[in-house]
Formats: C-alpha cells, sequence, structure tokens
C-alpha cells in the first residue's frame, strides 16, 4: 500500500506513526509519505527553548498543555518513552482569576466539568450578584428542554451560549463560563454549537434535571483524590518532545518524510489518488488522509469533488496569537499565584487570557524569573488585533500594565501568530460533519483528520489520526480479500455448489 498523509501537525503525525505500527503488527509493507508545507514539524505544537543566565525558559507558542483525563495523548507519550517525563500543573498555586471590572478576581472553587458544584463558594464570590445567584439557583428547579429536533437551532442543537444562560441565566454565562471556553475555542459561545463543544452538558440537563446536580452526581462517580495526577499535562521541555520522537520514530522506521513540500490538489483515477505539489510534480497513492486545517483540505479537494470543498470550506477558523515575556521576579509588583487569568469578552480587552507559565509549570523558567503568556485573539473580534509582531508586543506589554501593574521592560520575547488556527464548531457544524461524512463514503480511500472536525484539543487531534488510520487500512483489507478471493476463484473455478454451466456463463 501507498499512503501519503498530508499536513505535519500532531493528528497527520500520529496517523503515519500508527499506520506504521498496525501495518508493522499485520506484518503488512507499506510505503508512507508525510508532505509538510512548512520548514518544521509539528503544526500548531511549536516550543521554543531558550538558554538564559544558566537556565532555561520553555517558551510554547501554542498549545502548552493536552487533557489527560482523555487518554490518548498521554497514553501516546507512554508509547513513545517519554511518559516519565509528563508533568501536570503546579498542584501548590492552583488559582485562576477572572477579569472583572478591570480587576482580578478568583474563579469559585468547585467547578466540575464548567459548572459550579460549590454553593458556599458561588455565594461567596464577587464575580456574580446577588440577582445572579439566585437566578443560578433556578437550575435546580427549570425542567429540562425535552427533546424535540425541531425546539431550537437545526437537529435540536442550540448554542453554548444560550444553553447556559437558560439553565444558570446570563450572569453565570457571561462572567464564568463564557471566558473558560473561550480559553479553549477562542470562540463566541453565542455562535458556538453546544451538541459539538459540549455535549456533555446537555447530556447532565437530560440525565439529571440540572447542569449542578449532574455535575455534583458526575463528581461522586470519579472524585479526585489526594496527590490524583494533574487534569493536564505536559512533557518537561515542551510539547515539541511528542513531535520530536514521533518525528524519530517514523523516520527510523522507514517514512518519507518531506519538510517544504506544500501540496496543491489532488484528484484521483479509478482507486488511485494524484497528490500534486507546488513544485508542479505528481506523486501517485493508493491511499490519502488529509491532516490539514479543513480550509486547506477544501482547496486541495476543489476540482475532486466541489460539493465536499464546500461544505470543508464552511467551517469557519479564527486567528490567535501568543506573545509569551520574561521577567526577573523582582520586576513584578504582585504574586503570580496562580495559573493566570481568563477574561471574560464583556471586559472588552483585546487579549483573551494570561497565563502564568512561570507558576502553572515551575520548571518552565529558571529560579528568580518569571514567564508570562498573553494569549490574543478571539471570534468576532480579529479586527481590533494588530497582527505583526511588534503591534502584539506591544498589546501584550499594556494588557500586563493594566491588570497585573508590569511597566518593567521584559528581559525577551516571543511572539507567535496563528493565522486561521482555531476552527469554530458553530451551529450547523454536526450537519457539516454528517455531509463531509457521507460524501467520503464514495472514496475509501481518502480520510480527514486534524482539529477541524470532533475536537480541537491534542487528544482530539491523536484521535482523529487514529480513526483516519482505521478507516484506510479496513478499506486496505476489503480490498485485499476481494483481491485474494478472485485469485482464488481464478485458481479454482468449480468451487462446490458452483456447478460449470449451471450458473450462467461458467
Ligand atoms: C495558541 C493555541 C493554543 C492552544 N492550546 C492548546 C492546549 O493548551 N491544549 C490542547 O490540547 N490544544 C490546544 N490548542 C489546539 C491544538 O494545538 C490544535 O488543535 C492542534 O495542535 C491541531 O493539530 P492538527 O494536526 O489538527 O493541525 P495543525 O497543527 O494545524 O497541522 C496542520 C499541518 O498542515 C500543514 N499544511 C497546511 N497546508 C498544507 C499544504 N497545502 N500542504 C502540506 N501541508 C500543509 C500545516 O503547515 C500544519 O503543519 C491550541 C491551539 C493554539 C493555536
Amino acid at each position: 500500500m501507498r499512503l501519503i498523509v498530508i499536513g505535519g501537525g500532531i493528528a497527520g503525525l500520529y496517523s503515519a506513526y500508527y499506520t506504521q505500527k498496525k501495518t508493522a503488527a499485520a506484518g503488512q509493507t507499506i510505503h508512507l509519505t508525510i508532505l509538510e508545507s512548512d520548514s518544521r514539524w509539528g503544526g500548531k505544537i511549536a516550543t521554543d527553548r531558550v538558554t538564559f543566565d544558566d537556565g532555561q525558559f520553555i517558551i510554547e507558542g501554542g498549545p502548552d498543555t493536552f487533557l489527560a483525563t482523555k487518554p490518548y495523548a498521554a497514553a501516546l507519550c507512554k508509547e513513545l518513552g517519554i511518559g516519565e517525563r509528563l508533568h501536570g500543573t503546579n498542584p501548590h498555586q492552583k488559582n485562576t482569576y477572572v477579569l472583572h471590572r478591570s480587576r482580578l478576581l478568583p474563579l469559585p472553587d468547585g467547578l466540575a466539568m464548567m459548572i459550579p458544584t460549590n454553593i458556599r463558594a458561588i455565594l461567596e464570590t464577587r464575580l456574580v450578584s446577588w440577582f445572579g445567584k439566585a437566578r443560578m439557583g433556578l437550575d435546580f428547579l427549570l425542567p429540562p428542554r425535552p427533546l424535540n429536533p425541531n425546539h431550537s437551532g437545526a437537529g435540536g442543537d442550540e448554542s453554548l451560549g444560550a444553553f447556559v444562560s437558560r439553565r444558570l441565566g446570563r450572569a453565570a454565562y457571561e462572567n464564568l463560563i463564557e471566558p473558560l471556553m473561550s480559553g479553549i475555542y477562542a470562540g463566541d459561545g453565542d455562535q458556538l454549537s453546544l451538541a459539538s463543544t459540549f455535549p456533555y452538558l446537555r447530556d447532565l440537563e437530560l440525565k439529571y434535571g440540572s447542569l449542578a446536580r449532574g455535575a455534583l452526581e458526575m463528581r461522586k462517580k470519579s472524585p479526585s483524590t489526594p496527590g490524583s495526577r494533574s487534569a493536564f499535562l505536559t512533557p518537561t521541555t515542551g510539547l515539541a518532545e511528542i513531535v520530536e520522537k514521533l518525528v524519530e520514530r517514523l523516520t527510523s522506521n522507514g517514512a518519507d518524510l518531506r519538510l517544504n513540500t506544500p501540496v496543491s490538489q489532488i484528484s484521483n483515477i479509478d482507486s488511485s489518488y494524484f497528490v500534486e505539489l507546488e513544485t508542479g510534480s505528481t506523486l501517485e497513492a493508493d491511499s490519502v488522509i488529509l491532516a490539514t486545517p479543513a480550509y486547506v483540505s477544501a482547496s486541495l479537494l476543489g476540482s475532486l469533488d466541489p460539493s465536499l470543498a464546500a461544505d470543508l470550506q464552511s467551517i469557519p477558523y479564527t486567528s490567535t496569537a501568543t506573545v509569551t515575556l520574561a521577567y526577573r521576579q523582582s520586576d513584578l509588583v504582585r504574586p503570580l499565584d496562580g495559573y493566570g487569568y481568563v477574561i471574560p469578552r464583556r471586559e472588552g480587552r483585546r487579549a483573551l487570557a494570561c497565563t502564568w507559565t512561570s507558576t502553572k509549570f515551575p520548571h518552565r523558567a529558571p529560579d528568580g524569573y518569571a514567564l508570562i503568556r498573553v494569549f490574543v485573539g478571539r471570534a468576532g473580534q480579529e479586527n481590533d488585533i494588530p497582527w505583526d509582531e511588534h503591534g502584539l508586543f506591544e498589546l501584550a506589554k499594556e494588557e500586563l500594565l493594566l491588570t497585573i501593574g508590569i511597566s518593567a521592560a521584559p528581559l525577551l520575547h516571543r511572539t507567535f501568530m496563528w493565522d486561521k488556527a482555531m476552527p469554530q464548531y458553530n451551529i450547523g457544524h454536526p450537519e457539516i460533519l454528517k455531509r463531509i461524512d457521507d460524501a467520503l463514503e464514495k472514496y475509501p480511500g481518502l480520510a480527514l483528520a486534524g482539529n477541524g472536525y470532533r475536537g480541537i484539543g491534542i487528544p482530539d487531534c491523536i484521535h482523529s489520526g487514529k480513526l483516519a488510520v482505521e478507516k484506510i487500512l479496513s478499506h486496505v483489507t476489503a480490498r485485499n480479500e476481494a483481491v485474494s478471493s478472485l485469485a482464488g476463484e481464478i485458481a479454482s473455478p468449480h468451487r462446490p455448489g458452483v456447478l460449470p454451466g449451471k450458473n450462467g456463463s461458467q
């Protein structure tokens, strides 16, 4: 089999790795090629390691950690031999703050799956007014909205903002849930599809009649024991360790890895696919996995299947950026006593969140130094952002001055701009996915992987790679079985029960 994987982000690299693993286990040979347009592997995973004053700053330009409760990323690290290098977040300073009327207020304790479960903490928080708190209490009384496909939105879906507002009230949505959700999707909660982003919230409503009751029940079923592992994990010197190990394995197992190789188009004739490169040359394959952003896959498939391409193109993406700045601890005006803060949309700031990296992961800055990362860009606000290195640096410094009072010049800074990086699973996303899946049935040798479809986090992207490979391998197995049964028929045409002449032309 000849397989080409397009895109060398985590989804593409994992697809290639998993293909090698499965085919080796089955004793099959494979000719595997991975094509990446950029000059480095990893896509959104980009770690910069900067030696400084006998120590090192570990600067993540994209993701800085992955969710451990979805097992795929941690399991992969174990397989790659870096399981022991995974660190959790700092258990000693776990505060997260929310910017509220320009001041930092702590997120109340007891949020389970984003839902408040600690009544005392809710009563004490100043993030929601007394009226807002009373409205949150109605969650225990309001009946669940019955299942009715015509109720709101296509297929019964509704926006995350509408759902949380009808259960907990608008104040809880805007001050608690929206900023947390924004940190994941950089999205607009009033557009995001509940079914595609947080389907378990609707499940809790239907099963327990109340979000808080449901979250409490779930918490009882899986209590976090003292000393239990952090919900978020990351390798010692950054997420690039995963990428480096994958590339090492792929190379040593004979894959053909090509950087600086943008693909421009895919076509097919019968069961063969032709992958055209921007250089003008063409590679032929039996199967292709597109692990590129959905809009890139759309342009690559535009001439093969315009209607599939139109659906892929209709998945919107938001641009984001991160600016990481390093300071002397002595330059700080307030202690960085937590993981950082999130900024609700209603605050009208251009930054989305700020991570206090050297507190969240103390080993990521040398002793005596602080590392801070400002996250910029959210759906609907892209025009407010200066998309150049200098403008983003100035924006980040302004944010730190306004909120935590840092006026000193940073010792170093790194800016990463991510053009159209975060897919937005808006209302209608499940229907788009259904049409894409239906269209792909016509192409058993073609599969999609990556963050554009069923999960944006690293574990989801890894899982998407696994599913893509399974589709391709089941097609190959079916084809091989058909070939061997045909070969069997040719070798022994007189099968029992099929008498020559009785069945027509035999
Ligand atoms: C700032 C930021 C912070 C994030 N934080 C977290 C986090 O903390 N935890 C978490 O789990 N997730 C996080 N995410 C999300 C997660 O990082 C991404 O969803 C994931 O890395 C995407 O992986 P991917 O392989 O699907 O796509 P990508 O990483 O985008 O890979 C696609 C690859 O395709 C290549 N490509 C594009 N066009 C072509 C072409 N024509 N030919 C060949 N190759 C092409 C690209 O160069 C790229 O390398 C974050 C994302 C960003 C941007």
